[in-house]
């Protein structure tokens, strides 16, 4: 059902969001606009604490299932699915936990990304290790956990045939592959380019050869992966790259007369869409696309990891930062406020590949409407450039409102950059308290400038000083 929250007037558009059957929409703004009063109400966020991340729990669940729904409905019964979470996208051990309770489970890429899954109760067997650098102690943690390992390259190969000689493993093992279907609209994030660093090179000479010997030489070489993308990789492309993988998979089992390749890890990637609060494309629109791309793919003869992080989070969070100053520079109105580099990075060095809706909320949290006013929403940090929005055209932000930078629960308030020594912000997660009002849980504490200081070298204070006068350590 539609609703409205007070002040807040219900669109056409907004209708329709909520009436076609996409996904997001109203329901999801009432319930941001909701939290966000509720978090002034209750003194999370005011001038004291100018910064928050919050999480939407009802969003992040419904993604979860959306996620679970859209393959079951393609795979033939029975097929093993699983579905882990790409923990880079929210290293957040609560946000873990709540995805394991829904049926997700992790995919991690460094021995803190491990940490912090099992910190959240995930299973090893819920688990899959990706990552470019693996050391021979990571590996020999994962094979010992019994945790799925794609290697990434021959020389890992290497590093894991030594362990399996020498003792012997639970975990399912594969081969990265990189399909070198091409990029996307952003460089950064286009993990199938032909020189992209992820993978065995599938089209460089002798790389399809030496990728068949090395299961035809491993029997318990038995999974196949590949992450054509992400962000701005068009969903046509991430489905040739599974396509790719899966044509791989039946050659190697074709030419090795037994069906030694028994699961396909599809990877992650899909894009989310920053303009709107819809959700699109969605994860029934992928599945669909990769049913009629790679017929086979789900007949029930693979099963099925899938590594999706920022589709899962993105459009679940937002930071809320407090307008500290309202000023005029050059006749352009500039809102500064306590959001900027440290919790939307890319955004701000990136701006034109990661815009960021904003959203302005008055003094007591409520949406501000009026007329639209051209302005700059900046940072606090010290550089020209930290803007959240440049010549965004708002309701006036005034001293004392708040700035809210919307789909920000992948990639940015987890992701802090300690540009100024600018504390993490708290995150919060928030649910409906049951009698109609909002309840917040603490995901994350603040910062303390006690723990800057600690993380900063404060135990060492002199350890450079000492360094220089050696008779007097
Ligand atoms: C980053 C990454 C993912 C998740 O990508 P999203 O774009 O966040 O879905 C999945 N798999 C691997 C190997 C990755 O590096």
């Amino acid at each position: 059902m539609v609703t409205s929250a007070p002040g807040h007037e219900i669109t056409g558009e907004a209708v329709e969001n909520g009436m076609d059957g996409r996904v997001g929409g109203q329901g999801r703004a009432d319930r941001r606009d909701e939290a966000v009063r509720a978090a002034v109400e209750q003194g999370l966020l005011g001038p004291g604490t100018p910064i928050v991340g919050l999480l939407d729990v009802t969003g992040i669940r419904e993604a979860a299932s959306e996620l679970r729904t859209a393959f079951d409905a393609v795979v033939a019964p029975g097929t093993p699915v699983l579905h882990a979470f790409a923990v880079k996208a929210s290293p957040l051990v609560p946000v873990l936990r709540l995805l394991h309770r829904e049926g997700i489970g992790a995919e991690v890429a460094s021995p803190g990304e491990l940490a912090l899954a099992r910190a959240a109760g995930i299973p090893p067997s819920r688990t899959v290790l990706d990552s470019p650098a693996k050391t021979p102690a990571e590996l020999r943690e994962a094979l010992a956990l019994g945790i799925a390992v794609n290697a990434d390259n021959p020389q890992e190969l290497d590093r894991i045939d030594a362990l399996m000689r020498s003792a012997t493993s639970r975990s399912p093992l594969g081969i990265r592959v990189n399909p070198q279907v091409g990029g996307g609209s952003i460089e950064a994030l286009s993990t199938a380019t032909a020189t992209s660093k992820f993978g065995v090179a599938l089209r460089d000479e002798g790389a399809r050869e030496w990728v068949v010997r090395a299961y035809a030489d491993r029997p318990w070489l038995t999974r196949l992966h590949a992450h054509t993308g992400s962000q701005g990789i068009p969903l046509s492309l991430m489905a040739q790259g599974v396509a790719e993988t899966y044509a791989l998979a039946e050659e190697i089992n074709r030419r090795l007369g037994r069906r030694q390749i028994d699961t396909l890890d599809i990877g992650g990637g899909l894009p989310v869409n920053f303009g709107s609060d819809e959700t699109t494309p969605t994860y029934a629109q992928y599945a669909r696309l990769l049913g009629e791309a790679v017929p086979g793919l789900f007949s029930g003869r693979y099963g099925l990891v899938t590594e999706f992080g920022r589709s899962l989070l993105a459009k679940h969070g937002t930071v809320v930062a407090r307008v500290e100053y309202a000023k005029s520079a050059g006749g352009r109105p500039v809102a500064v406020t306590h959001a900027g580099v440290q919790v939307a990075t890319r955004t701000v060095y990136a701006p034109s590949a990661w815009p960021l809706r904003i959203a302005a909320y008055d003094g007591k949290g409520r949406p501000k409407d009026g007329p639209g006013v051209v302005q700059d929403v900046a940072g606090p940090a010290c550089f020209a450039g930290d803007l959240l929005a440049e010549g965004r055209t708002l309701p006036l932000l005034e001293q004392g409102d708040y700035a809210a930078a919307l789909d920000t629960g992948a990639y940015y308030f987890a992701h802090h950059y300690a540009y100024n020594s600018l504390a993490r912000p708290g995150i919060y997660g928030f649910a409906p308290d049951g009698s109609g009002g909002v309840a917040f849980a603490t995901v994350r504490e603040p910062q303390s400038v006690d723990e800057i200081v600690a993380e900063s070298g404060g135990a060492h204070a002199g350890s450079l000083t000492t360094l220089l006068a050696p008779d007097r350590r």
